[in-house]
């Protein structure tokens, strides 16, 4: 499988190529050359396998020869193992009659974001083992993608991965799920700043090309293909799991950047019978103002109970707009320039209506997201947390003939206010984190400049 950039500009490039890259050079996703297709029959037999067996059978299409097949099962094998605390890695549960959520919460940092970074962590030091190399993983972070992005890749034999977040300001839990992890390629950095700066910090610092080709700096961001493919083998799971691998299934996804959705339509294209996609945001709705007049329109960042949502742009809505221009580069590359230039663009009427022929979406506000998890709780007993309340009202209003699940995308003890003013319950950490707050804590303070974040980068690595 060869793989392509949204933007046209880049040379035909390899999976191991794209993973180790994570973003283009002309600036645009890598997409496969094109999409692998299922028979029908061959997704029947998808039926009875367990969650590493699927794995190798939706994700080897698209390596292709980069890892041979034996290689592959290992390291898929060793990644959905006892990381994940449950025996079924992403199982289902039902809350109505026709309503199910796919619980996705259930690895090492208690959210969905687990079950790709576990894999890429993994690729990492596959693809670099018979070098001396190491890759340098830099990112910002306000939450779930640090956590997720530090347990895939501690211990790690050619990765060193730094951190930053906005010292003092976040939830105590999210820092330690960070700091408390203790490997030595672990760099946890405190940055005297808010999260704006940390991330103009890291984007600065991958804009100086010289010092990125030094220290091999790479990101691990939504953006990287390698998270997109782990995903998608959860739709063909659920089907499974259902006895539907034959039968339309819709699901609701509580979104952000884009990417956890646009695995499942990828599913639909790889032969999955799906009969909607529905894009579930806050009241950072890009997308659901999309979705209503075809005009994607920049506005600013406000802060919610789920803020792995809290997002201004979708990053992986260009891997989407792409496949439904034409696969046309230069198309796309203007309309992200108009984006950068005039903050906003639009599609044409005839695209946003194909496009709608398979999403659906709604906004959910803060009060409505206690609204629901409080309901739900009264239900079913089940508790939510804000990010998959929103994915669970979305699916409500958007209801179809088929039976609708809910990614449900993080645990509710890792956000607890919320769920507190909800439903009155302070919902307990899983066993292997119980004694988090207590544990011994590693990071570094850094001043806020990007000097002083390069110095720690250099230091480590020289
Ligand atoms: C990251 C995240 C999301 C958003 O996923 P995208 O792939 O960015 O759309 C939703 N819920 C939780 C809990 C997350 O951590």
């Amino acid at each position: 499988m060869k793989y392509i950039s949204t933007r046209g500009g880049h040379e035909v490039s390899s999976f191991r190529e794209v993973v180790l890259a994570g973003l283009a050079d002309d600036g645009g996703l890598f997409v496969p050359a094109s999409y692998p297709k299922f028979s029908a029959e061959k997704i029947q037999s998808f039926a009875n396998l367990s969650y590493s067996e699927l794995a190798f059978e939706v994700i080897s299409p698209f390596i292709d020869g980069d890892i041979p097949d034996e290689d592959l099962r290992k390291i898929l094998s060793e990644t959905y193992s006892e990381n994940f605390r449950h025996p079924k890695i992403a199982p289902l549960l039902k809350i109505a009659e026709g309503e199910y959520l796919l619980e996705l919460f259930h690895g090492p940092t208690l959210a969905f974001k687990d079950f790709a970074l576990q894999l890429l962590g993994r690729l990492f030091d596959y693809f670099l083992r018979d070098s001396d190399k190491k890759i340098s993983i830099l990112g910002a972070t306000s939450g779930d993608t640090g956590s997720a992005a530090i347990a895939g890749c501690a211990g790690r034999e050619h990765v060193e991965i730094y951190i930053l977040h906005p010292k003092g300001k976040v939830s105590e839990v999210q820092r330690r799920q960070m700091t408390t992890v203790l490997a030595d390629n672990v760099h946890n950095i405190a940055l005297d700043g808010n999260f704006d700066d940390c991330q103009n910090i890291v984007k600065e610092i991958f804009g100086d090309l010289e010092f990125k080709a030094q220290h091999n700096l790479s990101a691990v961001n939504s953006i990287n293909w390698g998270r997109i493919v782990a995903q998608i083998v959860y739709y063909f799971y659920t089907a499974a799991q259902l006895g539907r691998l034959d039968k339309p299934t819709a699901f609701s996804v509580p979104t952000g950047n884009f990417g956890d959705i646009l695995a499942g339509w990828i599913a639909h294209k790889m032969g999955l019978p799906i009969e909607k996609l529905v894009i579930a945001t806050n009241k950072n709705d890009i997308l659901h103002r999309f979705m209503q007049n075809g005009e994607y329109a920049k506005t600013k960042v406000e802060h919610s109970l789920s803020p792995s949502m809290d997002i201004q742009i979708s990053s992986n809505f260009e891997r989407l707009l792409f496949e439904y221009h034409g696969r046309d580069g230069d198309n796309i590359s203007a309309k992200i320039n108009e984006l950068k230039e005039q903050g906003a663009f639009k599609v044409e009427a005839g695209i946003l209506s194909k496009i709608k022929g398979i999403f659906a979406s709604s906004n959910v506000d803060d009060e409505e997201t206690i609204t629901t998890i409080s309901q739900i709780y009264k239900e079913s007993g089940e508790i939510l947390d804000p990010h998959t309340a929103i994915g669970v009202l979305a699916a409500r209003e958007n209801k179809g003939a088929a039976p609708v699940v809910t990614l449900a995308t993080a645990h509710p003890a890792k956000f607890p206010d919320a769920v507190v003013k909800a439903c009155g319950k302070h919902p307990e950490l899983p066993e292997h984190l119980a004694g988090l707050l207590h544990r011994e804590e590693k990071f570094a303070e850094c001043e806020n400049s990007a000097e002083a974040v390069r110095a720690i980068i250099s230091a480590k690595s020289s």
